[in-house]
């Protein structure tokens, strides 16, 4: 087998830049591309498009009919330019100085290109294991869109043993990174004049109470709750939108913010909300209902990250790291779909070509040895299956 060439790569990647797949649009066309450039090469790709109508993942298996196996994830949305000063047309990749610049090159169509690149050798190889490219859209809204995937996994699809997702860490391995919850708290108070207080529950102040109880319980996850593997090593609670108020007159009747947090692998975030949905019902609803028994507090969860962390044993975390030479595994401040696929229980690590600093950036970019590296680091990895194969 040969290496693919890193203009192969180059060619795949200008095809996939090309389709704006900002998240909220489409991504249809590009799995398209995908899947008729695999049938192209006779891997049969599956797309399965998602409840909306505008978007889709993508599935196929190259090798043999066995269970388990490696399955290669990535994303083919890319987050807005809106608002970005670009220098040159974020759809059209422009070389300059050994950097490929386009929104998505390093985020994460680069690693879709070298996959798609080394597709077409995966099928002329003698696998032992299947290779299974999972493609997602979705990604940058809170990883929601590969879940439906995922869920067929022992059903419709097969389950992989091993998954690695191709996010830009310059292909270091990667087996933990923090989770990420978001919630929405909306207190109900009661309206009423603001020369006669005692008439009415002013929402924005309890919020306020709400609020100062939060910034309580992340002081205490930073005292007692450490890991110094990442940057800051502590949980993080941020509230992020406030809403709420009608006039300067009026006591306000509902008020509602935003707010998330950052968690660290083995911590029960779930719990954070339940101690506010308690302080809650203990120091603040008793006196609202008094006023007013329609007075409410309540918080929901909008969307969860869990944390990810594979391990130094698991055996993606050993796989990718004998693959790529290296003896050192790294964890991350940012999140992505690891969580989701080890979550189902397949044993995930990330390792990918290009600098998450480059990622959602204006001018974004991707250094062509990166891609060099990752085509590297594929071919080795099938050189792996195939080997096990005489092995055996
Ligand atoms: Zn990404």
């Amino acid at each position: 087998m040969t290496v693919p060439s890193v203009e192969a790569v180059i060619e795949i990647l200008q095809r996939l830049v090309a389709f704006d797949t900002t998240s909220h649009k489409t991504n249809i066309p590009c799995a398209e591309y995908v899947r008729d450039y695999l049938a192209g090469h006779g891997i049969e790709a599956r797309i399965l498009p998602a409840d909306d109508g505008i978007h889709a993942n993508l599935f196929a298996t190259v090798g043999p009919d066995a269970p388990g196996g490696i399955a290669l994830s990535g994303h083919m949305d890319v987050v807005p330019v809106t608002g970005q000063p670009w220098d040159t047309d974020p759809f059209t990749v422009v070389e300059k100085d050994g950097r490929l610049y386009g929104r998505g090159t390093c985020d994460m169509k680069g690693y879709l290109a070298c996959v798609l690149a080394v597709a077409p050798e995966l099928k002329r190889r003698r696998l032992t294991r299947p290779f299974h490219l999972v493609f997602s859209y979705d990604e940058e809204v809170g990883c929601t869109g590969v879940k439906p995937m995922i869920a067929e996994f022992g059903r419709s699809l097969p389950t992989p043993e091993i998954v690695l997702v191709g996010e830009p860490s310059r292909m270091a391995v990667v087996d933990a990174h923090k989770g990420g919850y978001r919630f929405r708290t909306e207190v109900i108070g009661k309206d009423a004049h603001s020369s006669k207080p005692q008439l009415g529950v002013g929402s924005i102040m309890i919020a306020a109470e709400l609020i100062t109880e939060l910034k309580r319980i992340e002081e205490r996850l930073k005292a007692k709750l450490h890991s110094a593997r990442f940057d800051p090593p502590y949980a993080s609670i941020s509230v992020s939108a406030i809403e709420g108020g009608i006039a300067h007159n009026i006591i306000p009747p509902r008020c509602a913010f935003s707010w998330g947090v950052r968690a660290l692998p083995g911590m029960d975030t779930l719990a954070i909300k339940r101690e506010l949905d308690a302080f809650a019902e203990r120091a603040l609803l008793p006196a609202m209902r008094a006023v007013s028994p329609d007075c409410s507090i309540t918080t929901e969860l909008l969307g969860e990250l869990p944390p990810f962390y594979s391990g130094e044993a698991s055996p993606a975390t050993t796989l990718a790291l004998k693959i790529a030479g290296q003896n050192e595994t790294y964890a991350v401040p940012y999140g992505t779909e690891a969580s989701h696929f080890q979550a189902a229980g397949c044993s995930s690590v990330i390792c990918g070509p290009g600098d998450i600093d480059q990622a959602h950036q204006p001018n974004e970019f991707v250094e062509i040895a990166e891609l060099e590296r990752c085509l590297a680091f594929l071919d080795r990895l099938a050189r792996y299956a195939e080997a096990r194969h005489a092995e055996a």
